[in-house]
């Protein structure tokens, strides 16, 4: 029986902990309450092939257009193959999606050829995902460490020179501690807190991605970060989920005239980078004025029934969108980039599995498709689950860059700090990225911004306090983020380059940024 570490409890994590529980000693370690994740916050829904006027070859076609040349085909088959077999899984679990008469309410997302997107009481499709699958873990053989924050992965080499992970080192109320793994499950999402504007909650600083860099991890595709196109125009950015688009909202600039249909064909149905480019560009012509969200036409019996929470929300800032359209702005959603895997969820680094957010599987390329996210984690977690104790390939992800031809190699060290440099300030940081390397960069604001971020040091990390790691983890992602896009020198996906408005297509292949040995 192997000891099994999984970090984070949003979905990838409960569910890579309950199926490894069938097997192994599982120890599930979160930073907050178990149900503190991004997946709690997701509304629009999970995206599967269950009618039968879709096919799993459509929505591998419809995720490979909407990442713009840069997925990798095999995770994507993958993912839109086992799709139907998980959410299955999910029903098992207790997650009672929608129905309409006997079969499941099908939702219509952007750049989605066909209603495949299942959602749960309306739009708390992840807190009710989340609730179930809280419930079954706590009911399975896991140790539970809530309030446990992850600091770093010890690795050590083995007799033959090969490094490989034996533990991980904790923080709790009590100090640090030292937990003994023979495999690690990293499910510890995103980094949406590198953004001034994002739709993700505080506990997203990407510090599961920070400790593989740092214990020597291959990140892939940090460049891509999607900013989800209509966010309330709200202190906080409320997400107001696609969905509401899919179902008929419109969006218009101040004189309430609609802009989208100019920009593309498919109108607010375009894909996300699409919709939130037009928008800030309307913005800027509007002298920054949030462009608005008209759902006016979809009535307020509908709006309440299909998206209680958003219209809960609404309320709560004074705004009845059933009877008036409401400010929006683009906000930071989703990171394409993480830790690079193959199809199982193996990193680089023998014995440090990453699912989920947190994770680079290729699903995504560069952008990913609405609604595919919650369905990646649930497909490669349970895929890594399976792996568990089998012999780790040489190489694990690096499949994907000998099918996609060189990648280019960034290494990265972290800088010798000067005496006297200031600390880090996260809301300084979190301006600096939303102003230079947000949705649209150019190459002079990026190196400007690197100058920036170079003379920031971590403040010292008091094994008390979370917020100084996350600081620390925040400081050196959006290093590698603004490398990675100071380094594609092209546009493409979620990453835009107003001096380099065009895709490349030489360029259609990953960049990888490793830590430099010291
Ligand atoms: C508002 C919103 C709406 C969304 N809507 C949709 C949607 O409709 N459909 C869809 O497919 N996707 C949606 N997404 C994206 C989707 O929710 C996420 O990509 C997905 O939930 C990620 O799951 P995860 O398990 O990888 O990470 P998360 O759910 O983010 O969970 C990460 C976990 O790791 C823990 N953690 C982090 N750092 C540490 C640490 N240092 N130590 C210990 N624990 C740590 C966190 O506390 C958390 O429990 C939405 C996202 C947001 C924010």
């Amino acid at each position: 029986m192997a000891k099994i570490v999984v970090v984070g409890s949003g979905i990838a994590g409960l569910i890579a902990a309950v199926e490894a529980s069938r097997a192994h000693e599982v120890v599930l370690v979160t930073k907050a309450n178990l149900a503190e994740s991004n997946t709690h916050y997701a509304q629009g829904g999970i995206a599967a092939v269950l009618s039968t006027d879709d096919t799993v070859a459509e929505h591998v076609a419809d995720t490979l257009s909407a990442g713009a040349g840069l997925c990798w085909e095999p995770a994507v088959e993958v993912l839109c193959a086992d799709g139907p077999r998980r959410i299955n899984d999910l029903v098992n679990f207790g997650v009672e999606f929608d129905r309409s008469g006997d079969h499941f309410a099908m939702g219509l997302e952007a750049a989605h050829s066909h209603a495949r997107i299942l959602h749960a009481g309306g739009d708390t499709t992840g807190a009710d995902i989340s609730e179930a699958l809280v419930a079954t873990v706590r009911r399975t053989a896991t140790e539970i460490h809530e309030h446990t924050f992850v600091s770093s992965i010890a690795v050590e080499a083995d007799a033959q020179g090969q490094r490989r992970i034996v533990g991980l080192e904790v923080i709790d109320a009590d100090g640090t501690h030292f937990l003994e793994a023979d495999a690690i499950i990293l499910a510890s999402g995103g980094a949406g807190q590198l953004y001034r504007h994002t739709t993700n909650p505080a506990v997203t600083t990407g510090d599961g991605v920070a400790a593989a860099f740092r214990a020597g991890a291959l990140l892939a595709d940090v460049e891509f970060y999607q900013f989800h196109p209509t966010a309330l125009a709200v202190p906080g950015s409320f997400l107001i989920s696609e969905a509401v688009r899919g179902e008929g909202a419109v969006l218009i600039n101040a004189q309430g005239e609609r802009f989208m249909q100019k920009i593309h064909p498919l109108a607010e149905l375009a894909p996300r980078d699409v919709v939130a480019r037009g928008i800030q560009s309307q913005m800027l012509a509007q002298g920054g004025e949030p462009v608005l969200l008209d759902a006016t036409a979809l009535g307020n019996d509908f709006l309440t029934e299909r998206f209680p929470s958003i219209t809960k929300m609404c309320r709560s800032y004074g705004l009845n969108w059933g009877r008036e359209p409401i400010p929006v702005t683009p906000a930071a959603h989703y990171w394409m980039g993480g830790i690079a895997t193959d199809t199982e969820g193996r990193s680089s680094l023998p014995g440090l599995y990453a699912v989920g957010e947190a994770a680079c599987t290729g699903t995504h390329g560069a952008n990913r498709l609405a609604s595919n996210s919650l369905l990646e984690s649930i497909v490669f977690a349970h895929r890594a689950v399976k792996t568990l104790g089998s012999a780790w390939p040489e190489n694990a992800p690096g499949v994907r860059w000998a099918s996609a031809g060189p990648v280019a190699e960034l290494s990265l060290q972290e800088p010798d700090f000067k005496p006297g440099s200031p600390v880090v300030d996260r809301v300084e940081l979190q301006t600096l990225m939303w102003d230079s390397v947000g949705l649209a960069r150019t190459g002079a604001e990026l190196e400007s911004a690197l100058d920036k971020l170079h003379s920031w040091r971590p403040a010292p990390r008091d094994h008390r306090l979370f917020p100084d790691w996350e600081d620390a983890n925040l400081l050196l992602l959006a290093r590698t983020v603004t490398e990675a896009a100071l380094a594609r020198l092209e546009s493409r996906g979620g990453h835009y380059r107003l001096d380099y408005p065009a895709t490349n297509p030489t360029l259609a292949r990953p960049i990888t940024l490793v830590r430099k040995a010291s």
